[in-house]
């Protein structure tokens, strides 16, 4: 079988760890947005399994809409150019937001989103991500939320992809050398 666990050198964090700190992160979302209905907004295409399990864990009133931004491609290194791929489907004026990213990098992708939303007058808009690179960081922006900290090293899984594939992992890890020069 050609299996995915096979092109793994290592696994950062287990498919229970990362259940149980989305639980931790919900109840603490739950606490600061106790009376409020924010619009939870998932980063497509790296954001969906964490964006999944983490609605599912909260049980404050929240609504769900997405947006999509160039990624990429099949290299692991950022250009610095973002560019919006999908637009939300409704207006967020007056509303709360929360951004949720698979992972916050150089940060380049954070500062083009929270710049884009904030001209659309939200109420306010926090960053809710996986996983933090700090050593990687260009742009000075942090994230409100953070479920693990990685070094500087190229993880896929829970989401996160090298070419496309690897996604559907349920854990978070590093790939094998080999497997880049393939
Ligand atoms: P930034 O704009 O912060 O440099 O990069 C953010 C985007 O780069 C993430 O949303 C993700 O798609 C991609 N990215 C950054 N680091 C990694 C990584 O270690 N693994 C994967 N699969 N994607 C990454």
């Amino acid at each position: 079988m050609n299996s995915m666990y096979q092109d793994l050198e290592k696994v950062l964090f287990s498919k229970e760890q990362i259940a149980e700190r989305i639980k931790e992160i919900a109840k603490t979302i739950d606490n600061d947005y106790q009376d409020k209905r924010p619009i939870m907004v998932a980063i497509l295409k790296g954001s969906v399994m964490f964006y999944a399990d983490l609605l599912r864990e909260m049980q404050i009133h929240a609504e769900m809409d997405f947006m999509a931004i160039s990624s990429y491609g099949n290299s692991t290194k950022s250009s610095g150019e973002v560019k919006m791929v999908k637009d939300l489907d409704r207006s967020i004026e007056g509303r709360d937001i929360i951004i949720v990213e698979d992972i916050v990098d150089t940060g380049y992708t954070l500062k083009y989103l929270k710049s884009t939303l904030k001209t659309r007058n939200p109420a306010s808009i926090k960053v809710c991500t996986l996983l933090n690179k700090p050593a990687r960081r260009i742009v000075d922006i942090e994230p409100d939320y953070c479920c693990f900290n990685v070094g500087d090293e190229f993880v896929v899984g829970y989401g996160l992809d090298y070419a496309q594939l690897y996604r559907n992992l349920p854990l978070i890890g590093v790939l094998k050398k080999e497997v880049y020069s393939k």
